[in-house]
């Protein structure tokens, strides 16, 4: 399968090349050719098969043969082994026709880890295969880095450095990417803010002689594997609650729009979805933005929710190019709006595109409290804060006829205070989870500085150094 950018201008790519450069080079988003299609017949067989089973029918259609099909449910296979449920993400029940779909049941209890695990097992076999190597580099604010710097530890050509603002994230996220003891995962402290730790990596990129010394990669929400995988739970969940003889929907609480954009794949490969309800905090662009047809940037707001505190969903563009048809010409424009004068507005006929399939919604940090507080009181079950702005949209979703799954993407351990303050309740990390307690931590404080960073990674980094693992 052809894989081309929503801007146009970039090489066709193959799935393999696609994967490892994340990023267009025309600045773009990667997308297939063409969405692979599944029949009622073959999504009906999805029901009681065993998570990796699908995720193999599903990831398969998208490599397209380009591993060979053994190998790559192998990968898969070890891939959500590292997850803590025989489900891999359970189902379960908290109203009459109401579900949430658990995805934190992976190492670092956030759904990211479903898409990094096996991220990192296909980049590490493409890699490998073509003898190559690679250092990836991010900037987090909480989850990422902790869910990538574990699904990377074993990998044999790439070296993960996360930067995070010292002092800014919570201790058991800190503890998740400290006390992974691995040779190639490493936890820098920045004496700043996260906004400095992107804007180094931004940075990094920019820098060309650094850039090819350490062959430097991202695994940001854009790539394309990413959402890839995370296309699989939609069919999961779909096909337990009666797909394709009943139509779904899906309410997601979203930041940078990858996980509900895994959604409208799976609508485009045929799954009945009825309506897929994006939930937003206060950080509200893109409720904004399907009411008026206007994409308007504003300030970030700190909220309860970190990891919906966006402002650019970066995926939304892979959503815009569908809606414009295709043109990539159009995408440019808007593009180049967006950066010129901080907004856009959807041609009418993308509006309506977009407004058929998804509503939205967004939870004020009181609502979403009053909420977590309620769902525990109502059914005993304790929703992590961003699962509870979802669960308050999903509520407030009008004409509901369909069974509708609210997507729970992180584990209430992670932010036991807030979850404490709304319920009433201590909830600590499960026991599986805290094993690692016991680890050293190992991080390395650096300050607010570029070329203190990139000698710091040269150095440790195995391709910078010149020193071979093997
Ligand atoms: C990353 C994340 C989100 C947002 O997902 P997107 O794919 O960026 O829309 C929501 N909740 C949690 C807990 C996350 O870690």
């Amino acid at each position: 399968m052809d894989y081309i950018s929503t801007r146009g201008s970039a090489p066709i790519l193959t799935f393999k090349e696609a994967l490892l450069v994340g990023l267009a080079e025309d600045g773009g988003l990667y997308v297939p050719q063409h969405w692979p299609k599944f029949s009622a017949k073959k999504i009906r067989s999805f029901r009681g098969m065993p998570y990796t089973d699908v995720a193999f029918h599903i990831i398969s259609a998208f490599v397209d043969g380009e591993i060979e099909d053994a190998l790559l449910r192998k990968m898969i296979d070890e891939a959500y082994a590292t997850f803590h449920h025989p489900a891999v993400v359970p189902l379960v029940q908290t109203g009459a026709d109401s579900w949430v779909l658990e995805l934190f049941h992976g190492p670092t209890l956030a759904f990211k880890d479903v898409a990094m695990q096996i991220l990192a097992k296909l980049m590490d076999h493409i890699l490998t295969e073509q003898g190559r190597r690679l250092t990836i580099v991010g900037a987090t604010s909480g989850d990422t880095g902790g869910a990538a710097l574990e699904a990377f530890k074993d990998c044999e050509g790439i070296d993960t450095f996360f930067m995070f603002p010292s002092g800014k994230v919570s201790d058991v996220q800190r503890r998740q990417m400290t006390t992974i003891g691995a040779a190639n995962a490493h936890a820098i402290a920045i004496d700043g803010s996260f906004d400095d730790c992107q804007s180094m990596v931004k940075a990094m990129f920019a820098d060309h002689g650094f850039r090819d010394a350490v062959q430097l990669s991202a695994v940001n929400s854009i790539n394309w594997g990413r959402v890839m995988a995370q296309t699989v739970y939609y069919f999961t969940a779909a096909a337990a609650l009666g797909a394709p003889d009943r139509d779904i929907s899906f309410t997601v609480p979203t930041g940078n729009f990858g996980d509900i954009f895994a959604g409208y794949v799976a609508k485009q490969m045929g799954l009945g979805i009825d309506r897929l309800v994006i939930a937003t905090n206060e950080n509200d662009i893109l409720s904004r933005t399907l009411l008026s047809g206007s994409y308007t940037l504003s300030e970030v707001e700190v909220t309860i929710t970190p990891s919906m505190d966006i402002q650019i969903s970066s995926n939304f563009e892979r959503l815009l190019f569908d809606a414009v048809g295709r043109d990539p010409s159009v995408v440019k424009n808007l593009m180049s709006d967006l950066k010129n004068k901080g907004d856009y507005a959807l041609p009418e006929s993308a509006h309506r595109f977009v407004t058929e399939l998804f509503s939205a919604g967004s939870a004020s940090q009181p609502q979403t409290l009053e909420m977590m507080g309620e769902v525990y009181n109502r059914s005993g079950y304790l929703a992590d804060p961003h699962t509870a702005v979802a669960m308050r949209v999903a509520e407030q979703a009008v004409d509901q006829t369909t069974p509708m799954v609210t997507l729970a993407t992180a584990h209430p351990a992670k932010f036991p205070d807030t979850v404490y303050k709304a319920t009433g309740q201590s909830v600590s990390v499960p026991d599986w989870a805290t094993q690692r307690a016991q680890n050293p931590e190992i991080l390395s404080l650096i300050e607010n500085d570029l070329a203190a960073v990139e000698a710091f990674i040269i150095d440790k980094s195995r391709i910078g150094s010149g020193r071979n693992a093997d």
